[in-house]
């Protein structure tokens, strides 16, 4: 993927990044949570994968799709950095632009990701 690109996807996670801490920044303030406040602003700093722990807090219990998503946009900027973004974590190939416009935090091809999803279905249904 060339330059303009990368920083265009890289912008586009910084909004929904910045959308999303906001969102539960003001979740917590409202609600008096300031021990999970500063957890939320330390992990989200360091962009540390425990920001999904915060999900099996009371307090959060409401806003763990955008904690999930949260770490999925830091995962995806870090790839970003390290300039494996739009490629395949699965296979290795790219992955086409018109999904990653669809999904930025996109880490599969579609292949992959439906190949992942029947693996998973299949693995709760026999739990
Ligand atoms: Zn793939």
């Amino acid at each position: 993927m060339d330059r303009a690109s990368l920083s265009n996807f890289d912008a586009r996670l910084a909004q929904n990044e910045a959308a999303l801490v906001r969102l539960l920044q003001d979740h917590l303030q409202a609600n008096g949570q300031q021990g999970l406040f500063d957890q939320l602003n330390q992990y989200h700093a360091t962009g540390d994968d425990r920001v999904a722990d915060l999900a099996g807090e009371t307090a959060l219990a409401l806003h763990r799709h955008e904690l999930q998503s949260l770490v999925d946009v830091l995962a995806a900027r870090r790839r970003i950095a390290a300039g494996s973004y739009g490629t395949c974590t699965q296979c290795g190939e790219e992955i086409p632009a018109a999904r990653l416009m669809a999904y930025p935090t996109a880490k599969r091809c579609i292949d992959c990701q439906r190949r992942h999803e029947a693996a998973s279905a299949t693995t709760h249904a026999s739990l």
